[in-house]
């Protein structure tokens, strides 16, 4: 032996430097400790700390609590009632794992831990100095489990000398317990620090409300719902809108399978998905991922903070994509036209309320072709009447009718026949049938829209004249190209078509044989139907006659097709009111680019014969 160099280190030193691993400073502990009582199940978790943690830290929970047995144990070095084979690694049921946490505690640390079960008739508890005990006994604390720590890191001075002052200290405890409060929204969490409330979290609380206590009413006032799935990745929370917080700190929150995380991949995808509205903007977001336990790692890290993806890609996609919702969505609902705008030619002064990307904008500025059409029917001056035929510009007439005094009458019958009501009357209503018809009132009846054929001819028209006009229709372009597969018969005839699917807002390279890279996509698509939609367009360009060579119409028609609203699109209603303005402003109303009908009417004269009116 004593030529032997090498020894095996001893406990007290092993403990030592995995408490240098776990146990970074005072808000490490706060972390594993509240992921401990939240293992344990508790329902209320309190934290009190004095001097940014290093003077003391008190966690208590009123979770299952611990026997004497364990009590005993649970300070020791890898003891641990959660994990029991190295398979468990992988399934991330509980916070903990490692049987590091307390242990590492202990070692650096004076540690009092009182705990109680339901069936135990008084308390047990312990002291440990240094990782030695030193104390046990009993009292009558209730039920659940208490950890008082004492002089953090006074027997490691050199760590004690990398702390920074109290009050930095006790930002970063404040982050951890916020972070973990978001996380539990349904606990009870009181924070204390130096004796005053910092942080109270009402128990059986939903996310939005937790928001709202951890980090304002103000924010949680703005934020948007997130849901959105993507390969197996579901990305769910709130996000607040783009120009909410302007110049302030971001303030990202990120969970896999609940457990707080940091993550450079999600902030980018986040932070990208603000940049377009300006660079000033603040990303704010709480989100949290679900996938597959095989399809993250969260052992790379002794505190399980840094997570590792098995795929990185499919991450930032799903993250991007769902914030990108997240917004479209919110921009949908919010009202941006109203249809005594539409009507009255007074179009949207450039500003809506949350106008918040061109694909609204778009949306927005569409319809005001619409109202400065050159229409007799929609002169101001000319008084309303029923109109009784089935010539489609009368519908358009009955569903726009211009009053004298400008506002928009109601499409019912009666209205029609008592001008003095007209005042008072609101916009038509739409709504919509087994998300695939637009239904409404008209003085005839009820009129049945087919969005996805009305959606054709608006969008046919609009490409159409951009060919002719040798415009181009807008693009967004793909962060992450999305890879195209041909078939040999469509590769035959792509390469010529290049140019004219680029005019299109579609942008193809080639990027091996019968492969391209879809680079960007018409502004208006949604990105989960791109490679569909290209597939979409190539094979309806293909049923034209000069497929190397196709005529403007059948390239407008096949843009119209493969970027359309389908059945079992969920349409607002305000965007049903953009449809409906929009295409009755078209060439065609009555037909889409295929020749199908876009609308129809049941006459309420049919409709009282039925009901033997
Ligand atoms: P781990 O959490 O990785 O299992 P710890 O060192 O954090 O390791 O905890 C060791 C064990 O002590 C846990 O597995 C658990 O059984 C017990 N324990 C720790 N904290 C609590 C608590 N607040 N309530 C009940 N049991 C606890
Ligand atoms: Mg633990």
């Amino acid at each position: 032996m004593e030529n032997s160099r090498i020894h095996r280190l001893s406990e007290d030193v092993i403990n030592k430097i995995a408490a240098g691993e776990v146990v970074e400073r005072p808000a490490s502990t706060v972390k594993e400790l509240m992921e401990n009582a939240l293992d344990a199940e508790a329902s209320h978790i309190e934290v009190q700390i004095i001097d940014g943690g290093k003077t003391s830290i008190l966690i208590r929970d009123n979770g299952c609590g611990m026997t004497e047995e364990d009590l005993n144990l649970c300070y020791l070095p890898h003891t641990t009632s959660k994990l029991l084979s190295a398979d468990d690694l992988f399934h991330l049921m509980t916070n903990g794992f490692r049987g590091e946490a307390i242990a590492s505690i202990a070692a650096i640390s004076k540690l009092t831990i009182t705990s109680r079960t339901e069936q135990a008739d008084e308390a047990h508890f312990i002291k440990i100095n240094g990782g030695t005990r030193e104390d046990c006994g009993t009292n009558a604390t209730p039920k659940g489990t208490t950890f008082l720590i004492e002089d953090l890191f006074f027997n490691a001075p050199v760590r004690k000398s990398f702390l920074g002052s109290d009050t930095l200290e006790a930002s970063k405890i404040l982050d951890t317990v916020t972070r973990l409060a978001l996380a539990n929204p349904n606990v009870r969490i009181d924070y204390k620090a130096n004796g005053r409330e910092i942080f109270t979290g009402v128990e059986g609380n939903d996310l939005k409300s937790r928001i709202a206590e951890a980090l304002g009413s103000g924010v949680a006032k703005v934020m948007l719902p997130v849901d959105y799935t993507e390969d197996g990745i579901r990305v769910s929370g709130f996000v607040a809108p783009p120009e909410a917080f302007k110049n302030k700190r971001s303030r990202l929150y990120f969970y896999v399978q609940k457990r707080p995380i940091w993550n450079s991949i999600m902030t980018k995808a986040v932070t990208r998905a603000y940049e377009p509205y300006g660079k000033e903007n603040a990303p704010t977001a709480v989100l949290f991922l679900e996938m597959q336990d095989t399809s993250v790692d969260v052992n790379v890290h002794p505190t399980k903070r840094e997570v590792r993806f098995a795929n990185e890609n499919a991450v930032f996609l799903a993250v991007h994509h769902a914030v990108r919702d997240a917004f479209q969505k919110s921009a949908k609902d919010c009202p941006t036209i109203r249809l005594e705008d539409i009507t009255l030619g007074a179009l949207p002064s450039g500003k809506t309320e949350c106008a918040q990307d061109n694909q609204v904008a778009k949306k927005i500025a569409a319809p005001t072709s619409f109202a400065t059409r050159e229409t007799p029917n929609f002169t101001a001056s000319e008084p309303a009447k029923p109109y009784h035929s089935e010539d489609p510009e009368d519908i358009i007439q009955d569903l726009f009718s211009l009053p004298e005094a400008g506002n928009v009458i109601p499409l019912t019958p009666q209205s029609f026949n008592t001008p003095a009501k007209m005042d008072k009357v609101s916009p038509p209503q739409f709504f919509q049938l087994a998300k695939t018809y637009i239904v409404c009132e008209d003085s005839e009846g009820l009129l049945l829209i087919d969005q996805g054929a009305a959606h054709q001819r608006i969008l046919y028209e609009e490409a159409l004249q951009s060919l002719e006009n040798q415009g181009t229709l807008e693009t967004q372009e793909l962060l992450f190209p999305e890879l195209v597969e041909l078939t040999t018969i469509e590769s035959s005839f792509v390469p010529a078509l290049i140019p004219k699917l680029d005019h299109l807002g579609f942008h193809l390279e080639l990027f091996g044989k019968n492969t391209y890279q879809l680079r960007g996509i018409p502004r208006e698509l949604i990105l989960s139907r791109a490679v569909a939609a290209v597939h979409e367009m190539l094979s309806s360009i293909a049923e034209g006659e000069n497929v190397a060579d196709p005529t403007k119409e059948t390239l407008a028609k096949a843009w119209a097709l493969s970027n359309s609203y389908r059945a079992g699109d969920e349409l607002g209603t305000e965007e049903m009111t953009a449809l409906m303005a929009e295409l009755l402003a078209t060439q065609d109303p009555m037909t889409s680019p295929s020749g199908r009908p876009t609308l129809m009417r049941l006459p309420i004269a049919d409709i009282n014969k039925r009901f033997k009116r």
